[in-house]
């Protein structure tokens, strides 16, 4: 067998998962989609970390791999396919085939589609997901941004404050579900228009305008906009999990015990992927180092390796 076990997923939780792993002594692998990278990397600023006033994501999710290598995990930028239970696991890549004894789903979040006529159209060519990655390109620009939330609020208020020259929050109720902090940042920098839809994005080759609904008047109007920002919330990437056969909850989120474990013996999940309700970086941190631990455990059990369980 290659690997102890095998992580999916590159972001906090999986790199927590794989840091308590190695240092108890089993060999890990940790398997990363560069086409779905963690959410942390997208992050402008993490302000909520221990320790740390304001680091940019990227930057922490950098120390994090550096300091996973350095103590021998191995990490691939290899797209998982499959995982399949024969005797062990087979876990599939694009590239390769790995067997290990135990598994860690840390496959995290994506964004939600809006499903507006205009939104698949116009993907890349002004209607976006990222206010990090494509706000920049908009600088002296007139932008919407869609959703309530903290995304769609701090996301509003990072457009203007890269140079964005006019940015239209649209909610489709008259109140938002943001946190205050984040609402406060936002007064005087953002023009709200609440109780409305977007009902179509249209443009040549790149987006030119929005046709937005009054949802209480049913009034339409259009406005001119460069880009359209969706920042409506996330769903699970939760497929490699649902085809092994690990349970999920209603939303699709892997449900895991106390110990992290799914309902599958061997495989075990961490992060943003699991049904926890704090979506946060340091809940993060924690249910890595338990299911790292526990895979870890699992995984000497089944070569009949003594397992010491060291906490540092
Ligand atoms: P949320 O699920 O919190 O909010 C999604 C928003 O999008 C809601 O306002 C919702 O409306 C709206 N929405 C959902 N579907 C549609 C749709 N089809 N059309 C139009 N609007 C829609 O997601 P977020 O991404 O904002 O946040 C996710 C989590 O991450 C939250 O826990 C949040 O607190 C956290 N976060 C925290 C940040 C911070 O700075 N502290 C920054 C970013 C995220 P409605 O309100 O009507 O349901």
């Amino acid at each position: 067998m290659q690997y102890d076990l095998v992580i999916i997923g590159a972001g906090p939780a999986g790199l927590t998962a794989a840091m308590f792993a190695r240092r108890n002594g089993v060999n890990v692998l940790v398997l990363n989609s560069l086409e779905q990278l963690s959410n942390l990397a997208l992050s402008h600023l993490v302000e909520n970390h221990p320790g740390e006033k304001g680091i940019p994501g990227i930057e922490l999710l950098e120390k994090m791999r550096e300091q996973v290598i350095a103590i021998g995990v191995e990490i691939k930028d290899e797209k998982t396919i499959s995982i399949k239970k024969d005797k062990h696991f087979i876990v599939k890549t694009e590239e390769n085939e790995y067997e290990c004894c135990s598994v860690i789903l840390a496959t995290g979040l994506v964004s939600r589609k809006a499903n507006i006529p205009g939104e698949e159209k116009y993907l890349g060519h002004g209607v976006s997901y990222c206010v990090l990655c494509d706000g920049p390109l908009f600088k002296g620009k007139n932008v919407v941004v869609i959703g309530g939330g903290d995304s769609a609020v701090s996301g509003a208020v990072q457009l203007k404050e890269m140079g964005v020259k006019k940015v239209y929050l649209i909610h489709r109720r008259d109140e938002f579900r943001a946190e205050d902090a984040n609402m406060d940042k936002m007064k005087g920098k953002v023009d709200a228009i609440l109780n409305s839809v977007v009902e179509q994005i249209a443009g040549e080759r790149f987006v030119e305008s929005v046709r937005i609904k009054n949802t209480k008047t049913g009034e339409t109007k259009m406005l001119a906009v460069d880009a359209v920002f969706i920042e409506i919330g996330y769903v699970p990437t939760a497929e490699l999990a649902k085809n092994l056969g690990v349970k999920l909850d209603e939303n699709g989120f892997v449900t895991v015990d106390e110990n992290r474990e799914t309902n599958i013996p061997g495989v075990f999940a961490a992060g943003d992927v699991t049904s926890k309700p704090l979506k946060i970086l340091v809940a993060a941190y924690s249910d890595g180092a338990i299911a790292g631990l526990n895979a870890a455990q699992y995984a000497c059990d089944i070569r009949g390796k003594k397992f010491e369980r060291h906490l540092y």
